[in-house]
């Protein structure tokens, strides 16, 4: 027996609910979480509509704050008390693409994928029955046992942590896309097509890396008011007008962010491109989605498109980077997070993902 813990459940068919959960203490290389706090992202509902495969019984939650309670044997980087966020991305650190400064494109990520590394799981249900974990976190839960590979030691002194929370996988998606992906010159012309928990964050990078003219790009003027508030330049709702045209008029831009994971949108936003400009497909889409473009544009004008995953992320250095960079004040965080829920409240926050009514909706522990 381990530690019981109430966690967000999917099981086949849905719906989401919480369920009690037995948490195993860790074996070698693991260490046991207490959660504080766990960001509802859309890659967790992306788990249980088919979009990302995951075999259900799964524990959602993979942007996890919290600290450590157990060790495990042979972990030498933790002990007992250490603040951690959760890195949905494994990072062996010795393959080729970890040892080459690309550890968002580890080798060994699919092995952290619904299970541990080693393909078995701590968590098992009332029942006794295993429980899968997204991305080898079930994060959405009191406690998690997780590989060491996919935890980030942190000084998370003086930050909520629901703030904290979300820098594992919205702030550094986004902000790293910008960042780290595109390397986004000063004096840039970017826009964001897409204004979820990445996209908003997609815009303070483009803050950060101090691009000139920001252009946000949604169908929600909710959204669109706080891309503004965030540091957008100007917004477009494509509800209500011709997203190509609106963008182009505003002046073509050099970096494009698609944020929702729609084959359709990346052909438009690549229509939005200047000579010379770059595309980068952050969103998940669907297996199914095609995108077009005319070769003979790219060609002549050197247009670019370009995937980014977990903000090529070296989540060891920028993570702490960007809680640094909010101790500055020069990263929104709080205000990101607009509203909290107990783990009981965890069904309803899924409703709200859904519904559009959230900036970011953290589950508080
Ligand atoms: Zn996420
Ligand atoms: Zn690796």
């Amino acid at each position: 027996m381990g530690r019981a813990a109430k966690a967000i459940v999917y099981r086949e068919g849905g719906p989401i609910a919480m369920e009690p959960i037995d948490v195993a203490p860790p074996k070698r290389d693991e260490i046991t979480l207490k959660l504080a706090a766990c960001g509802v992202c859309h890659s967790d509902l992306s788990a249980t509509n088919g979009t990302v495969r995951m075999p259900p019984p799964l524990v959602l939650g993979h942007e996890g704050f919290g600290s450590v309670v157990e060790v495990g044997e042979g972990v030498a980087g933790f002990k007992v008390g250490d603040a951690v966020l959760t890195s949905f991305a494994r990072m062996c650190g010795k393959c080729a693409a970890c040892v080459s400064g690309h550890p968002a494109r580890c080798e060994h990520a699919a092995e952290a994928f619904s299970t541990l590394p080693d393909g078995t799981v701590r968590t098992h249900d009332a029942k006794g029955e295993p429980l899968n974990v997204f991305c080898g976190l079930g994060a959405m839960a009191e406690y998690a046992t997780i590989h060491v590979d996919n935890a980030i030691k942190v000084d998370a002194h003086g930050i909520p942590p629901a703030s904290a929370a979300i820098v594992s996988c919205a702030v550094m998606t986004g902000v790293g896309s910008v960042t780290n992906t595109a390397k986004v010159e000063p004096g840039s012309r970017v826009a964001v097509f897409g204004l979820g928990g990445v996209g908003l964050n997609a815009v303070q990078g483009a803050v950060l890396a101090g691009a000139a003219t920001i252009v946000a790009v949604d169908t929600n003027a909710d959204k669109l008011a706080a891309a503004k508030r965030f540091g957008a330049t100007d917004v477009v709702n494509a509800k209500e007008e011709d997203m190509v045209k609106a963008v182009r008029r505003l002046g073509r831009v050099d970096y494009g962010f698609e944020c929702v994971g729609s084959g359709e949108l990346v052909s438009q936003a690549y229509k939005c491109l200047a000579p010379g400009g770059t595309l980068v497909i952050v969103g998940v889409a669907p297996g199914k989605d095609q995108a077009t473009f005319t070769p003979i544009s790219m060609a002549m004008e050197e247009r670019c498109i370009r995937g980014s995953t977990y903000g090529s992320a070296r989540p060891q250095k920028d993570i702490p980077a960007l809680l640094a960079l909010y101790r500055g004040g020069r990263l929104k965080l709080d205000e990101m997070v607009t509203r909290t829920y107990s783990i009981d409240q965890g069904p309803q926050a899924f409703d709200d993902l859904k519904a559009g009514r959230n900036l970011r909706g953290v589950i508080v522990f």
